[in-house]
């Protein structure tokens, strides 16, 4: 498929079980709009952007086609089912995208999204294929055991706290899936299986405000900065 080598697609996973904050994070409420709806208005909104898939939950498929039909969302291509974990859900949506052309693959839960971080991200992937988004560290970090017993300080200079979006050629990413299951390599971001192929993405700064809804106070944060 030759026609697809310069499009650029998304992949948003939105199939996790929240345990952390106690329920479906990525359908809970914000501005009166449930949070996935934020980044996907981003990439239906992105000019780059051919078209995008949504991974969720199976009991929220028919939720997440209602809410896109609503909002008539033109870039959709397909709302899938997720699988148990994240490169589970991240291999389900990369079964509706072309042999080429370029994928952001971004976390449902990162509502921040903006239209300028997709044009950078795809830009750059042009050059060095795997690109991501990330933040140096400025907390200081320790290594604990049995929760409660500090042992280690780690040395934070040189360590960056990773993001979504990240992006891929799509022939890589399809690579760095096939090696991880044959190697039995589980990940919870997509740039560590790049890393597996011995091949080094592209780090670009990120922003803090790209925050995560993980916790409750995560999605207050949120509602006062959307
Ligand atoms: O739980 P975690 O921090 O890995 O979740 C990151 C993103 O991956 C979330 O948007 C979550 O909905 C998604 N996810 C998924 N399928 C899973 C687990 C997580 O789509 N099985």
């Amino acid at each position: 498929m030759t026609d697809h080598q310069e499009a650029n697609f998304g992949i948003i996973v939105a199939a996790g079980r929240g345990k952390r904050f106690g329920g479906l994070k990525q359908f809970s409420i914000i501005k009166r709009r449930p949070l996935i709806f934020y980044s996907a208005r981003i990439f239906e909104q992105c000019r780059l952007v051919n078209g995008f898939v949504i991974v969720t939950n199976p009991s929220r498929i028919n939720f997440v086609k209602r809410l896109v039909r609503r909002y008539r969302f033109k870039k959709l291509i397909a709302v899938v089912p997720g699988g148990k974990e994240r490169m589970d859900s991240v291999e389900q949506g990369l079964l509706y995208l072309p042999d080429d052309g370029y994928v952001a693959i971004h976390d449902g839960v990162r509502p921040m999204l903006s239209t300028d971080m997709l044009i950078l991200g795809f830009t750059v992937c042009r050059r060095y294929q795997a690109v991501a988004f990330g933040i140096p560290v400025t907390d200081t970090i320790k290594e604990v055991v049995n929760g409660d017993r500090i042992i280690r300080t780690v040395d934070r200079s040189g360590l960056v706290a990773i993001q979504t979006p990240q992006f891929f050629s799509i022939n890589l990413i399809r690579r760095g899936y096939a090696y991880a299951r044959a190697e039995r390599i589980s990940a919870t971001d997509d740039c560590e299986l790049i890393e597996k192929l011995d091949i080094t993405p592209h780090l670009l700064p990120g922003s803090r405000l790209n925050i995560k809804v993980t916790t409750k106070e995560d999605s207050l944060i949120c509602q006062a900065l959307l």
